[in-house]
């Protein structure tokens, strides 16, 4: 198993990870080279496109939130990655501009931050599947061999 999945399988189990650490193997993973940095301002994550840098808080609630967090910065980094830093700026302030016109929230209702928030969502469903499936494998296993033992 590779390192990645042992350590998104400790994290589920142990409500307990070193978020730079995890943060930047999720960035490799997804191909990218965006920089992790933790700062104590007041939104969960953000992802700045002109240094490529991706800001966390020191702490969350929960590891899902955590997860939630990292995600949605990095289809942020993509978008900008495929899109070009100029143009990924230029769309992403036209779609708050147009969300505003229609007294929508320029942020929240900002088809960039909707696509980003789909695909934290989708990719973390991903993860938990692997997780529940190693456990449920993990206490067939010690099922059987107590069985066995026992038996
Ligand atoms: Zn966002």
């Amino acid at each position: 198993m590779g390192k990645f999945k042992k350590m998104m399988e400790a994290s589920f189990l142990m409500e307990r990870i070193d978020y730079v650490e995890t943060a930047k193997q999720l960035v490799k993973k997804y191909k990218l080279k965006s920089k992790v940095k933790i700062t104590s301002g007041k939104n969960s994550g953000e992802y700045v496109p002109e240094t490529d840098t991706i800001t966390l808080r020191p702490s969350y609630s929960s590891t899902k939130e955590f997860y939630i967090t990292i995600l949605h910065e990095i289809q942020h980094a993509k978008d900008a990655y495929r899109l070009g830093v100029k143009t990924f700026m230029k769309k992403y302030t036209q779609a708050g501009t147009v969300a505003a016109y229609d007294g929508l929230d320029p942020h929240d209702d900002n088809k960039w931050e909707e696509k980003a928030e789909r695909f934290a969502e989708k990719e973390l469903k991903k993860y938990i599947w692997i997780t529940g499936f190693s456990l449920i494998y993990i206490s067939m296993l010690t099922s059987y061999l107590v069985f066995k033992k026992f038996w």
